[in-house]
This record gives C-alpha cells, structure tokens and sequence, in this order.
C-alpha cells in the first residue's frame, strides 16, 4: 500500500490520509438533478474520480457513497413549471446524469442515496437534535440553533458578524419568507413546514407535514452508509460554508463523535476568465461539448488537468490543447499495445520507470504534475530500444497511470452516434438491473448499427466493430 496525502481544509495542512477500518470511507456530495450538470460541476466530480482512482491504485479500499439531491426548492419549482411529478423529473436527470457520467469514464460510487428515500432517517435525526436541544421547532418548521454548538466555524473560519452577514445574504438569495420564524438569523431550517407551492411534495413528520431542509440529506445519509466517522468527504468549494460547516454541525450534534476526519474541497472553474452564470450563457453541459466537436476524454482531460486546489479557467483553446496532449498520449498506448492492459487495482504495479508521475498523485493529488512528468519521461527514452521485459515494465506503469487518471486514450478519435450511446446506456442500465434479456436485445441492436460494446467491471466502452 501507498500513502496518500492531501490537503485537509478541516487542518489546514497537507496530512496522509488513513481509513479508520477495514475500508476507506468516502462521501462526496452529488447533483441536485433539475437541470444538466455543467463543466464546473464536472471538475468537481471528475477531480472526485481521479482521487478514488488513485485511492484504488494505491491499495486503499475505497467505499465511496454519492447522493442524489432529488428534493429541494429548485426541483420542486421545476418539476411544477413542466408538470411533471417530482419524482418523475428528477429520475429523468438523474439518468442524464448516468449517462454524462459513462460517457465521461466516471466511476459509478458503491451507493447512490437519493433525499427523497430516506426522509425517515432525516426525521430521526432531526428528533435526535430537537431531543439535545440543539434545534428547536417554530411554526411547523425546525431549525438548528447554531449558538448551541461551539465548534461552528471549524472548517471554513466563518464566525461571529461575518457569519450572521453570510446567513442573511444566502437567506436573502433564497427566500425571506422562509427566515422570519427563527431565533436567530444564522440558524439554518431542518425541516420546512409545507407551504401552498409545495404541491404534493410533502411528507409527515412529528411536527406537522413539510420536507427536510436541503443540508441533513448528507448527514444522515453519510452516516447510514459510512457510520458516524467518514474517512473523507469531498466537494465543491462553494459547499464549504454553509453547507459542509452544517453537515458538521448536525452530525456532531448527533452522535457526539468527529464526522468527518479529512476534508478536501475543490476550486471553482472560471469559463473565459469569467464566472460561470446564465445570463453569461457559459454553463457549458456535456452535450454543448461534444456538439464543438471535442470528445468526452478531451473534456476529462481538459478538466483534471489543472491542480485541485487552484481555480481552472475553462477556454476552447484548453479544449484543443488538451485534445493534442491526448493524440501524444494515445500514441504512447499504442506503442505498448502489445502488453494487456492491467487490471488495477488487483495486480500490483512496480514503479520503475514513472514513478514521478505516480508520486505526484499521491503527493497531494498533483495532477498537472503527473501529467508533466509523464511527458517529460517519454521524451527522455527511446521506448524502440527497450528489451521486451523494461517495456512490459513501462506498459504496466503506463496503463496504471491511464487508469489513474480515467482517460480512454481511443486509438481513432471516432465519435460514437448519439442514438447508438443511448442504446449503450439503456444496455448497460438493463445490465445493472440484471434484466439480461434486455441487455442482450440491445447488444443486438448496436451490433446491428456497426458498434461493439466492452465490458469492463464497473463501466463500459463503445467502439466501431472492424467486421462491419
Ligand atoms: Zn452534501
């Protein structure tokens, strides 16, 4: 096994990281599905899969839980506006979401808890905190007393003025007519009393019916998932405060134990050296990619390759750079290509040759770096003048980087048909539904338009069938 260190936000220091048990545990926090997800959060979740790639490689035992934000104000609104139930709309962005997922070779997490599934849990918490008196109820709606837990601010340093200034200015962006019933201006809302826009999207609870406030999903999802201490938990830096500060609040309110032992939060993605934002008309999604003309793994690349911690500003001329530092990679694979791709993590690899490139992974997940170092040793040797051994030496080392850092490195740049993608993902879906009948009708069906699906454990690859 090797170690791992990376900077945690909770430290502020760059600290090896440790399963506390038998496997790591990890909680990242998921889409809210009312939309597409867009390159910014796709550096987040791409950054997300690199790091459990690296965990893997490097003999950690990653179990990592994913959630999907499924009810909240924004998919309630926007279920309504089309008329859709709530549960119908936010399944057809959470498949959306899969299939940008598989497209951009993103490991799919060992558990996926949707909010809307686990409001149960959400209430006991919630009882839990009420029952502490670390949360209070007011007008059918509950909110947790931040007063009350003395290590508010821990992890992003917001405290005092600053804090009650922050809450108010979110409060504001949201909706004031949810804020007048607390104590005090920084508590945040568990639970929120049904309101006349709600609809039907409404559950029973203790104190009277309502929906859970957006930030305990995590934390009682975490914890059914992980236990009450997570290893790591990931994301965005937007979600530093307030969110991950009240994931910690409500948890530790909870149970009385550390929630969180490591945190690692990634920055933001400029579009044009600008922020990203509707009326800029710069989110870019998936699709708008693929329809400039760039691949999947050149938006992988694109995205990953700037450092974790540094904002990334997102341009087209980064899309194409990062296109022409694929070709150069995909040619390095195809000078090895007569040795078989290892199967990471079960076969163990012996760093001879890029070992810098594999120590910059590990080295606070120093991406840029890897990638550096990578070229900088393929520039370096003559890799027709390797013995048979030193080059399957290379090629392991090689396709473990490759694995590493998600990219498919397709020999011909052929962009696969949207119609036979779809019928990729329905196959694969049927698959993990175990409806083989299913699969194996669709297998047909793409076999039938000239394509070849490969299996590999946990995701798949489409490519052009040569027979055809
Ligand atoms: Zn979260």
């Amino acid at each position: 096994m090797n170690d791992l260190t990376l900077y945690n936000t909770l430290t502020k220091r760059i600290e090896r990281v440790a399963s506390s048990g038998e496997r790591f545990t990890v909680y990242f926090c998921g889409p809210t599905v009312y939309n597409r997800a867009h390159v910014g959060n796709f550096r987040t979740y791409l950054i997300e899969d690199v790091l459990v790639r690296v965990l893997k490689l490097a003999g950690y035992r990653p179990f990592v839980a994913r959630n999907i934000t499924d009810v909240d104000d924004k998919t309630i609104r926007d279920s309504q506006k089309v008329g859709m139930t709530l549960s119908k709309f936010t399944e057809k962005y959470t498949e959306i979401f899969h299939a940008d997922c598989g497209k951009l070779n993103i490991l799919p997490p060992d558990v996926e808890p949707r909010a809307a599934e686990h409001i149960g849990e959400q209430i006991a918490m919630i009882e839990t905190l009420v029952g502490h008196g670390y949360a209070y109820e007011s007008e059918g709606s509950v909110y947790f007393r931040v007063s009350s837990f003395e290590k508010y601010g821990c992890l992003s340093n917001v405290s005092g003025r600053e804090l009650k200034t922050q809450a108010l200015d979110s409060a504001g962006k949201r909706n004031m007519a949810d804020e007048y019933d607390r104590e005090d201006a920084s508590d945040f809302v568990l639970w929120k009393a049904r309101k006349p826009g709600d609809g039907e999207n409404f559950w029973k609870s203790p104190w009277g019916e309502g929906r859970p406030g957006w930030h305990i999903e995590c934390s009682a999802m975490a914890m059914k998932y992980l236990g009450e201490t997570v290893d790591l938990h990931a994301g965005g830096v937007d979600l530093c405060f307030p969110h991950h500060e009240n994931e910690i609040a409500q948890s530790e309110a909870c149970t009385g134990k550390p929630f969180v032992r490591h945190w690692m939060h990634i920055a933001h993605l400029m579009v044009d050296g600008a922020k990203m934002s509707k009326s800029l008309g710069n989110m870019y999604t998936l699709s708008d990619i693929e329809e400039a003309g760039f691949s999947p793994d050149a938006l992988r690349y694109c995205l990953i390759s700037g450092h974790y911690r540094q904002p990334l500003n997102f341009t087209m001329n980064g899309l194409h750079a990062a296109d022409n530092a694929l070709k150069k990679l995909t040619k390095y694979g195809e000078i090895l290509a007569e040795f078989s791709e290892i199967d990471v993590p079960s076969c163990p690899v012996t760093w001879s040759f890029l070992g810098d490139a594999y120590g910059a992974l590990l080295s606070d997940l120093n991406i840029p770096l890897c990638l550096g170092n990578l070229f900088k040793k393929f520039g370096n040797i003559d890799v027709g003048e390797l013995g048979h051994g030193k080059k399957s030496t290379l090629a392991g080392e090689f396709f473990a980087l490759k694995y590493a850092l998600g990219l498919r490195l397709e020999r011909e740049n052929v962009s696969i048909p949207g119609e036979v993608q779809a019928l990729a993902d329905a196959r694969w879906e049927a698959k993990m539904q175990k409806n083989y009948a299913l699969a194996d009708e669709l297998r047909l069906k793409i076999e039938a338009s000239g394509w070849l699906v490969n299996d590999a454990q946990t995701s798949f690859s489409v490519e052009k069938s040569e027979n055809f």
